[in-house]
């Protein structure tokens, strides 16, 4: 498989895809491996982790310019990331004897009874990762699954193979034993190998379509499949607003950081009439401020998109929204020459039936609409196969919040957009996925409760 930088298309690496075969071979050194660790105490693995935090951050300008290399993400916001990570693999790992020891739920002295959970490993799991963070979405999954005494069969996405494998380098460094964590290369066929196989549970970082496919596979197996998949991610900008130049920077950088290509970028934007004008003026003013350019330059804030094939979505979906009445603000269009770059696109006069404000852009692309009231934006918000964010600005936190209970997604957001925090737990609802992961419910995620009941003198 050949490793394309996206912003020069220069084939930037070849590496040796994974067969069937070796993905078996791979799955047979965990069976062993597994066991193995689980043995280990949760302290010692707990601090196996708490090593390859610190190797994140150690390496960081080398880790951070193979992401860049392979995505295209500007070095600045590689290496955010790679901190970010290593911030909440501290969170997990400073949680985890708190949420994984056993738990003594009751005890009746005269009947000699005590009654307890322990939290016992899955056994060897299966992650199957995407590209756009593929450290923090990593994370999410394989530090918490091993902590818990799992080994992790992981599968990098194909855009993100040389980070996965820096992963497993640092992993192996910080003192994790080979057979509890090993990477299969390649593209769908490979991720498609992991389903073939009796793994104990499956988590999975992706599309819908992929998500839906992976979930029906798995059904039968009777495992955990837990799925963090895409989303239409709506803000209301409400006219109980004191600094609506401050909300259009900041909700700005929410819909493009990352070219928006974030699970929970700001997708589509609602604004009350009373401050359409102003807060439009401000963030087309703001998206024009930014540098489009090489993510290896200095200042740049738009790199290339990370896969070609986007270009062409984002495409459509301008000449849809165009042939149905919107207008373009700025950009609109992909820019020639080499590496796939594609312009900051905003568009208004936009509606619920074109595809922009229906289908995942996952690009740096937004409509912004103007709402003539609160109920207006919550049935628009409302409109959407997805569930995984949403975002309301106000004064007022009781309007905000009123709003946002209203809502079917997994974070609500009041003053703030595109944020995740590894204290709370991150999950979709609808077609934004199953499962939560981060927090102590994804601490628990990737074990199995066993209910002890305890008769004698202990
Ligand atoms: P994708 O579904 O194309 O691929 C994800 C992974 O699945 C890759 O590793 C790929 O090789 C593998 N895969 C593809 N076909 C497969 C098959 N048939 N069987 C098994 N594995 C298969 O998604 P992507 O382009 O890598 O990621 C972008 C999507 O991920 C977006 O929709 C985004 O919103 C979503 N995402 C969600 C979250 C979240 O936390 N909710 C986080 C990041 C990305």
């Amino acid at each position: 498989m050949n490793i394309i930088n996206p912003a020069t298309e220069d084939i930037i690496a070849t590496v040796v895809d994974d067969t069937t075969a070796t993905v078996v071979a791979k799955y047979e050194v965990l069976r062993n491996g597994q066991q193995l660790w689980a043995k280990v105490p949760l302290k010692e693995r707990v601090q196996v982790l708490i090593r390859f935090g610190q190797l994140l951050l150690e390496a960081l300008d080398e880790l951070a310019n193979v992401l860049t290399s392979e995505t295209g993400k500007p070095l600045q916001q590689a290496k955010n990331e790679i901190k970010g990570a290593s911030s909440r693999i501290s969170w997990l790992t400073a949680h985890a004897e708190t949420y994984l020891q056993d738990e003594l739920m009751r005890e009746d002295k005269d009947a000699r009874l005590k009654e307890v959970i322990s939290y016992e490993p899955l056994g060897i799991i299966g992650n199957i990762s995407a590209w756009n963070y593929p450290y923090l979405v990593g994370v999410n999954v394989f530090v918490p699954a091993l902590i818990a005494g799992n080994a992790v069969l992981y599968k990098p996405s194909e855009y993100a193979t040389n980070t996965g494998l820096q992963i497993e380098r640092l992993l192996l460094a910080a003192g994790l034993p080979s057979a509890t964590f090993q990477v299969a290369i390649g593209g769908g066929q490979i991720g498609k190998a992991l389903l073939e196989l009796p793994l104990d549970g499956y988590f999975f970082t992706g599309s819908y379509r992929t998500g839906k496919y992976i979930y029906e596979q798995v059904a039968t197996k009777m495992v955990p499949c837990q799925l963090e998949l895409g989303g239409k991610d709506p803000l209301y900008i409400t006219d109980d607003l004191r600094d609506i130049q401050g909300v259009a920077e900041a909700t700005a950088d929410g819909a493009f950081y990352n070219n928006g290509q974030s699970c929970c970028s700001v997708e589509r934007i609602y604004v009350h009439k009373n401050v359409y004008e102003t807060y439009l003026e401000a963030f087309v003013k703001q998206v024009k401020s930014w540098k489009i350019g090489l993510p290896t330059e200095e200042g740049v804030y738009f790199g290339p998109l990370t896969r070609r094939e986007q270009r062409q979505l984002l495409e459509e979906q301008v000449a849809d929204a165009l042939a149905k009445g919107a207008t373009i603000l700025t950009g609109g269009n992909a820019i020639t020459g080499k590496g796939y770059f594609f312009e900051p696109t905003v568009l208004i006069d936009v509606t619920h039936d074109m595809r922009v404000m229906q289908e995942e852009s996952f690009g740096p692309i937004i409509g912004i609409m103007k709402v003539a009231n609160d109920a207006e934006a919550l049935a628009l918000m409302q409109d959407t196969a997805y569930g995984l964010t949403a975002g309301i600005y106000a004064d007022t936190p009781t309007r905000a919040i009123g709003l946002l209970k209203q809502l079917n997604v997994g974070s609500g957001y009041w003053n703030c957009c595109d944020r995740v925090s590894a204290a709370l737990p991150w999950s979709g609802r609808q077609h934004s996925g199953l499962g939560a992961t981060l927090s102590h419910q994804g601490l628990r995620a990737f074990t199995k409760p066993k209910a002890w009941h305890l008769v004698g003198n202990s």
